[in-house]
């Protein structure tokens, strides 16, 4: 009997025995009159971690991101975003549509960057015809690849010179840091710090890679914090007893975050295994996330890979793009699996 091996993200995490204690025993009260001790140990934990002032907890990363943008530009202004970036892509619009904010989408570079003259150019003059540009969002990871730290500090010093904000989705900001620690042989929370620091608010996911059920953290000023305070009750993100949410968080920075290194390991271990396959395109993965594009042949039978892939219990999104994503619970015995159906399927 095979084992299920969920690849499709690392958002299907389930807390572990550990995490579940910590939430059975978090103190707990009302978070909307600022009264659990959970919550507000978490948020400044994370605030601390990152070097900001302040930070809110928030139900998802779309909030948290909608709230940052919304706290940083008025109805009329414009954020600079990636064309695939999350904030851009895939909150449904939610910038626009709820706060009247209009994002400049800029195309990215091969390696998810954008480029520092694509950012200047796209940030506008003031004139009556143009959006105010207000705000420069950067995404790392973007699709699980890592944005070099010097490209981070001289984005944001793009911006800046030009009077815009900055905001980093940082869903996946631990797996960048990891990644970067391990590159510089450094403290993946010092490289988190440094990554952060760059911005003037940063989202940060803990139901991604760091394994807890819900939630996410907006970090920035106190200012800035104070007005996503009330942005996020008119998102209908005020949670009540949120602290037995919140202590998952807290468990996952004190116990998930060098772990990640193993995710990232063992998603180097599928690809060493993958990249000789003929029909498949496959980068090399940076952290946790490998796409492959199938070609020719393959691709004619990507439908097929797909429902064989599921009847050997391995479970992946997309059809001539698959994404798999190592996380938590995908273990060596799992990555085996996997690799053993994908080569079953083309040796067939
Ligand atoms: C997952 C994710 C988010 C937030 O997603 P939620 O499902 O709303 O928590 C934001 N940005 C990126 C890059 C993500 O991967």
């Amino acid at each position: 009997m095979n084992k299920i091996v969920d690849l499709r993200s690392d958002t299907t995490t389930r807390p572990t025995a550990g995490m579940r204690a910590a939430m059975m025993s978090a103190p707990l009260g009302d978070d909307v009159f600022g009264d659990d001790p959970s919550v507000n140990a978490l948020q400044e934990k994370i605030a601390d971690m990152l070097g900001f002032e302040a930070a809110l907890f928030m139900p998802t990363g779309t909030q948290s991101n909608l709230c940052g943008i919304l706290a940083h530009c008025q109805r009329g202004d414009e954020y600079l975003v990636g064309h695939n970036a999350h904030t851009y892509l895939w909150e449904a619009g939610g910038a626009a549509v709820l706060g009247s904010v209009q994002p400049q989408p800029i195309a990215h570079q091969p390696d998810g960057t954008l480029a520092l003259k694509d950012i200047e150019a796209a940030i506008k003059i003031d004139d009556p015809h143009f959006a105010r540009s207000r705000l420069l969002t950067l995404e790392n990871t973007l699709g699980g690849k890592r944005m070099p730290i010097n490209y981070l500090q001289q984005a944001t010093d793009v911006a800046r010179t030009h009077g815009l904000a900055t905001h980093l989705d940082g869903a996946r900001l631990f797996n960048a840091a990891v990644a970067q620690a391990e590159a510089q042989k450094t403290n993946p929370r010092e490289e988190a710090r440094r990554i952060a620091q760059c911005f003037d608010s940063v989202s940060v996911c803990f139901s991604k890679g760091l394994g807890a059920p819900v939630g996410s953290a907006l970090c920035g000023s106190k200012e800035l914090i104070y007005r996503a305070r009330r942005l996020r009750k008119m998102a209908g993100g005020g949670m009540r007893q949120a602290g037995v949410l919140a202590s998952a968080a807290s468990y996952a920075l004190d116990h998930h975050i060098d772990r990640l290194a193993d995710d990232h390991a063992l998603m180097r271990e599928l690809y060493a295994q993958l990249k000789d396959i003929p029909g498949l395109a496959i980068e090399a993965p940076q952290t946790n996330i490998l796409f492959i594009d199938l070609q020719d042949e393959a691709r004619e039978r990507a439908q097929a890979l797909v429902d064989h892939l599921k009847s050997r219990g391995v479970m992946v999104i997309g059809l001539y793009r698959l994404r798999m994503v190592t996380h938590l619970d995908v273990d060596a015995e799992g990555i085996r699996q996997a690799v053993a159906a994908i080569r079953e399927f083309f040796s067939a």
